[in-house]
């Protein structure tokens, strides 16, 4: 299979990252990935803890990785994995603006679309104001609020995992289930299709269930409704991605996650090339 894993961080350039581009290239060649990409987190109005921003200079960014770019699509047999620059989004209304310039300035071969932080809350940090109410109805709120980001950010190649938020609230089951806000998933599809961006499945969340929720791996992959809703809507674009962010973590259960896939049909990963939709045959 030719897999692009084109979400990831590293050190420095992440605030919560680890990994230097030579391990994660390393890895890459090591799980015999088609591709690999980088995409720093970018969170105008995000902070730290202890006050580092979520941004980086783009510039610098681009001086630093952009000469390095191998496209994928252009890979003979006996070449190293293909090496993509893209950048992760944080979305807020408060700062699209920002946000669409740095994809307009820049050359970032994909630009992915995400939600950090709800109601300007950070999950992770903040959840007692986030999970004020049941799962369904947070859950919806937080779709809509995806379906906003993708919307607004039509440019973007890829929505980031819709389950992010499952992570972070205090249940014990907090798994995301399409029942949970069927219709903010099926408005958050339908935006999806029209800006022909990718649903990305992210492993990260998966880990997470297991380690933070104690779910066994079956039981933490995402739900089979969301993925059968957004084919039964039309939907063929997905992604699937480490998210890593330290070094043990690439391709951490995305093995087992593609078998998972495998059975309900999703058997092809696209991914973005100088901001063009590329599939693996
Ligand atoms: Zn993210
Ligand atoms: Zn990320």
């Amino acid at each position: 299979m030719r897999l692009v894993d084109a979400h990831n961080h590293l050190g420095y350039w992440s605030p919560d990252g680890t990994q230097s581009v030579g391990e994660l290239l390393l890895e890459a060649e090591k799980r015999g990935l088609h591709g690999v990409g980088i995409s720093d987190h970018y969170d105008p109005d995000c902070e730290m803890s202890d006050g580092s921003p979520w941004t980086f200079d783009p510039k610098a960014y681009m001086e630093a990785f952009y000469s390095k770019r191998r496209m994928p699509s252009k890979r003979q047999e006996g070449d190293p994995p293909g090496f993509l620059v893209g950048i992760e989004l944080g979305w807020m209304p408060e700062v699209s603006d920002v946000l669409h310039n740095i994809v307009r300035e820049y050359p970032f071969d994909f630009s992915i679309v995400s939600l950090h932080y709800f109601r300007s809350y950070d999950p992770f940090t903040h959840a007692e104001h986030i999970y004020t109410s049941k799962l369904h109805k947070v859950y919806t709120e937080v779709i809509h609020a995806i379906a906003d980001s993708a919307q607004d950010m039509k440019e973007a190649n890829i929505v980031a995992h819709f389950d992010f938020f499952s992570r972070y609230a205090p249940q014990r089951d907090s798994k995301m289930h399409y029942e949970h806000a069927p219709e903010a998933f099926d408005r958050l599809f339908k935006i999806m299709m029209e800006n022909n961006q990718a649903l990305e499945i992210n492993v990260g969340t998966v880990n997470s269930l297991m380690k933070r929720k104690d779910y066994a791996l079956k039981d933490a992959m995402p739900d089979e409704k969301i993925l059968d809703r957004y084919i039964e809507l039309g939907g063929d674009l997905f992604t699937i991605c480490s998210d890593a962010h330290h070094v043990e973590q690439n391709g951490l259960h995305m093995n087992e996650t593609l078998q998972y896939l495998e059975s309900l049909g999703i058997t092809e990963f696209v991914w973005f090339e100088e901001r063009e939709l590329k599939r693996p045959l």
